[in-house]
């Protein structure tokens, strides 16, 4: 599916897809604190309030909009990631264990069980940087650091992703 998805999008396989525009591409938007409406954003901080440090994303629905409000102060990396993660949920039509409905019809969607959790990160993880460009990667001598340059995702992914798709163990063999 994330191979399907990046050719459509024009994307190949060793290049940093945007999250925001994929997002888009599905009908869904991707939005700051600043764009979120006056009303909307009472109920917001009041979630995140008790620790503005610590929040990534919040998803909200509003009728048939689905929004992902991203904390737009953490580092882009970390961004693509939340985003990617987010979407991920929406695409796997998970259902969350908790969904907060305001007054205005506003739904909170959060707090989802741990098995997809896992998940969501794993489609996210190939979404951002697919098996076959790692090993492109890879295969032009690129460091850790560097393919998570290309892919537009931190250190920690880049090195996750190649443990977890068995291509570090696949290039020790070799050499
Ligand atoms: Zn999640």
């Amino acid at each position: 599916m994330s191979l399907d998805t990046r050719h459509r999008l024009g994307i190949s396989n060793d290049n940093a897809i945007d999250p925001i525009a994929l997002v888009q591409s599905k009908g869904c938007l991707v939005w700051t604190p600043e764009d979120v409406p006056e009303f909307d954003l009472s109920h917001l901080t009041q979630l995140t309030v008790s620790d503005p440090d610590s929040w990534d994303a919040v998803t909200i629905k509003e009728g048939d909009c689905t929004v992902i409000v991203v904390n737009n102060t953490r580092p882009a990396p970390r961004q693509a990631n939340t985003i990617m993660h987010e979407w991920a949920h929406l695409e796997l039509k998970h259902k969350p264990s908790r969904v907060d409905e305001f007054e205005n019809g506003l739904l909170l969607l959060s707090d989802y069980p741990k098995e997809l959790e896992d998940e969501a990160n794993w489609l996210s993880g190939a979404m951002l940087a697919p098996r076959d460009g790692l090993v492109n990667l890879r295969k032009r001598g690129l460091d850790d650091d560097q393919i998570a340059e290309a892919f537009g995702i931190s250190s920690q992914l880049a090195t996750w992703r190649l443990r977890m798709t068995g291509i570090d163990r696949q290039f020790n063999r070799r050499n």
